[in-house]
């Protein structure tokens, strides 16, 4: 049997919560290898990567930018500026010197077929670059293109790039084995428990040292809400496909006793609350010390369930809530969180239960008022009066393809600048870097205003919200459930993993 290489590459990220394994092409490997094709994965997401990249960034610049963050003042521009530049060149560098890699395993390895996971973002350039060098020395190679990019650029993807022999669309496991000849069920009846648990071998993640002990679990696919702003629905569905909790427990199970493994992840964007419930009571049958994180929305999670998941490893929830405003939660966002009283109660109940919560918020959102921002300032209050365990991520109100707000969207007064249209707006998402601490920078000529505001208005406004829930309130605004559960994980104080980290993902050290 030829030999099949999946690639995973997003782009340098300066946050440490991607030095997990990729969880889908771990199970694509399993699903391969039960086909006795022989499958390695280059997943370059890990620690040792990412400091060969960060080691030839700019070392001045990079120790300046981490006083500016620790002194919370505005990143000087020069620094900035020469920053940027030498992260394009060192993953330049880097890049080449996985072709180099890719060359020698082609030479020697008997390699048929190269997979790439294609995200949105920085990494996309790259990985591109890297697949026209592979498909130009080496042409007899099969290049299969699938992943998050292809499911929000669809056939808007060919304006970038023409060279992959086969390009998957959406859920690739089965579509994947159909390129091999091997005949398969089509994707919509896919059972999540008909596919393989993923498989971290040796022999398939050479690199398995380099990643955090941490793994994602899949546990379902789908949400059944349907709420404006996202376009989940739309690229995955409303259909709820769950797994069995006796077998997610398993594989857990398997993952602590073989591999030491004892912090997970649920991969599901909102897991069915009977789902959370018998995996909580599963883990506790059996006595195992495991700590596991979620998300779930405001209408799914019950507060009585706390205490028994706690015991049973919940460290830590995600909820969005989004606002604290009826009107625009209704009308805007058209998300249901029940009430806020609900919210308050249920978060709290969390928070009691020794659980992290982290929450995301949208500011502004389309049509905030002073009056909308109050609702939204006095719900966090409310919800942090009595204990602080737990941080709020606000973000920008960002326009997804595939969302009713990307389909509809000058009713929710959203509108292109002048020479971008659809297309050009996904191009432009497509190849933008994301980076975490320079997001203002990255994102602020993303191609739309929101209500007549620019983009870089809508970001102060946004910047203004989370200087005023840090500084007058003393609420976290920094930490996300994946941070919160690394923290644990290396039994140190949030603050302190966070500091450390920061500083390493800008100068490599
Ligand atoms: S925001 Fe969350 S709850 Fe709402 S549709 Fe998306 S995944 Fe589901």
């Amino acid at each position: 049997m030829k030999k099949i290489i999946l690639i995973n590459y997003s782009g340098y990220q300066f946050t440490t919560n991607t030095f997990i394994p990729d969880n889908s092409l771990a199970v694509l490997a399993a699903l391969l290898s039960q086909h006795a094709f022989p499958v390695e994965v280059l997943d370059l997401h890990n620690m040792h990567d990412m400091k060969l990249i960060a080691k030839n960034f700019h070392q001045s610049s990079a120790e300046e930018l981490y006083s500016s963050i620790q002194q919370q003042r505005p990143f000087d521009q020069h620094h900035l500026n020469r920053y940027k530049e030498s992260i394009d060149q060192a993953e330049t560098l880097y890049m080449e010197s996985i072709f180099s890699k890719i060359i020698d395993k082609i030479k020697h390895e008997d390699v048929q077929y190269i997979g790439f996971k294609l995200w949105m973002g920085r990494g996309l350039t790259s990985i591109i670059t890297l697949a026209t060098q592979i498909k130009k020395s080496f042409p007899h190679i099969t290049l299969i293109g699938g992943g998050p990019a292809l499911q929000y650029m669809q056939h808007h993807f060919s304006k970038l790039c023409n060279l992959f022999d086969h390009l998957l669309y959406g859920e690739g496991e089965y579509a994947f084995l159909k390129i091999l000849g091997i005949s398969a069920h089509p994707f919509h009846s896919s059972h999540l428990d008909h596919f393989p648990p993923p498989l971290y071998s040796k022999e398939i993640f050479s690199n398995l040292h380099h990643f955090h002990k941490m793994r994602i679990i899949d546990d379902s696919r789908g949400c059944f809400n349907d709420c404006a702003f996202c376009s989940h629905s739309h690229l995955i569905g409303k259909n709820v496909r769950t797994r069995q909790p006796r077998r997610i427990v398993d594989q857990m199970q398997k993952m602590a006793y073989e591999e030491g493994i004892t912090f997970f992840r649920f991969s599901g964007s909102n897991t069915p609350w009977h789902l959370v419930t018998a995996i909580g009571e599963e883990i506790l049958s059996r006595n195992l010390k495991i700590n596991y994180s979620i998300f779930s929305s405001l209408n799914n999670a019950n507060a009585k369930d706390f205490p028994m998941l706690s015991h049973s490893g919940l460290r830590s929830i995600f909820f969005g809530v989004e606002s604290g405003d009826a009107y625009l939660l209704k009308v805007i966002h058209q998300k249901s969180n029940i009430s806020n009283a609900h919210t308050i109660k249920l978060i709290q109940a969390a928070m009691e239960a020794q659980i992290f919560a982290c929450l995301s918020l949208i500011y502004p959102s389309p049509f905030e008022d002073s009056n909308s921002t109050q609702n939204s300032l006095q719900l966090l209050q409310q919800i942090f009066k009595h204990q602080k365990l737990g941080s709020v991520l606000v973000m920008p109100p960002f326009l997804s393809p595939g969302s009713r707000w990307w389909s509809e969207m000058a009713q929710f007064g959203f509108a292109f600048i002048d020479g971008v249209d659809q297309q050009q707006y996904i191009l432009n998402m497509a190849t933008k870097c994301y980076d975490y601490f320079f997001i203002e920078d990255s994102i602020a000529n993303m191609g739309y205003t929101l209500n007549s505001k620019s983009m870089s208005t809508l970001m102060s406004e946004c910047a203004h919200f989370i200087k005023t829930l840090t500084t007058d309130h003393g609420i976290s605004t920094n930490l996300s459930e994946t941070t919160y559960m690394l923290s644990q994980l290396y039994d140190l104080p949030a603050a302190t993993f966070t500091a450390t980290t920061t500083y390493s993902l800008l100068t490599g050290k």
